[in-house]
């Protein structure tokens, strides 16, 4: 567990039963993030290595800002680009999580994603997604093609749409506002896969504390039979965080992107 200005978070991780752990994670002072890379031989564990590097820096300040977030996302996509250089193979990597930023006098979450990694806040044992996957089948729930229960099984589920290192350097992002004593699951597909919203919730809000509920949930993952590397972080706001009443919002950091001609990342199948 690691101390930040007020969050604070733990994460945990297992190989299941691949041969390589290619995702990376970091859960240290306001920074809470997962990273689940993808490319042959050990160009997916360097991408995912790369991204979580260029928020360690991050890890140690006492203050950041949205802007911060926002340079070292644009650090994280250029490091991941010259991985794939370096190791002559398609490699990419999918980031996503929570850190603690201050905006306009307030502490926020800054929720970032690119990819089908998944944040998620807790409201008790309820969960919400935050994060809008990056993937083939989320394409066909938003057109109303496949429901979102058909998209769970369906066999393009590992299809996904953007990655760090594709060359977009973009990313969605929201502010978040902080709710005293709450908790943040963010996690890769090896869990989101196999385990219900429901029971990451469950899980996630009875556990006694992030370190407890991240190492749970692995071994939930593990217990339903996982196919692919678990990986897990849980972010907790301290009780005594003055709460605001704003509402979530999307940081709006781009013009609204409608290029859907960058090519689809296939991810190797877990089963
Ligand atoms: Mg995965």
């Amino acid at each position: 567990m690691s101390e930040g200005h007020w969050s604070v978070g733990a994460g945990a991780t297992d190989a299941g039963p691949r041969p390589r752990n290619e995702d990376s994670f970091l859960s240290s002072g306001p920074v809470h993030l997962v990273a689940d890379g993808m490319g042959g031989h050990a160009g997916g564990a360097a991408a995912s290595a790369a991204a979580i590097d260029a928020f360690r820096p991050l890890a140690e300040r006492s203050t950041l800002t949205p802007e911060d977030v926002t340079a070292a996302m644009t650090t994280a996509h250029a490091d991941v680009l010259e991985v794939g250089r370096r190791v002559g193979a398609e490699s990419g990597t999918t980031l996503t999580g929570a850190i603690a930023v201050e905006h306009e006098g307030e502490p926020w979450w800054m929720v970032v994603n690119v990819g089908d990694s998944r944040t998620y806040q807790l409201d008790g044992t309820e969960v919400r997604q935050i994060t809008v996957d990056h993937s083939h089948v989320q394409q066909l729930v938003d057109a109303g093609r496949i429901t979102a229960d058909e998209a769970a099984h369906h066999p393009d589920r590992h299809i996904i749409t953007r990655a760090l290192g594709d060359g977009v350097d973009a990313f969605d992002a929201w502010l978040v506002p902080v709710v005293p004593a709450s908790r943040l699951v963010i996690a890769s597909d090896g869990l989101t896969g196999v385990v219900s919203a429901s029971l990451i919730g469950s899980v996630a809000g009875l556990s006694d504390s992030p370190e407890d509920a991240a190492e749970r949930l692995v071994e939930a993952a593990l217990r339903h039979g996982t196919g692919d590397n678990v990986t897990v972080v849980v972010a907790q706001a301290p009780a005594t965080v003055t709460p605001h009443h704003a509402v979530a919002e999307p940081w709006p950091l781009w013009p609204e992107d409608d290029d859907d001609t960058r090519g689809a990342v296939a991810r190797t199948p877990s089963a």
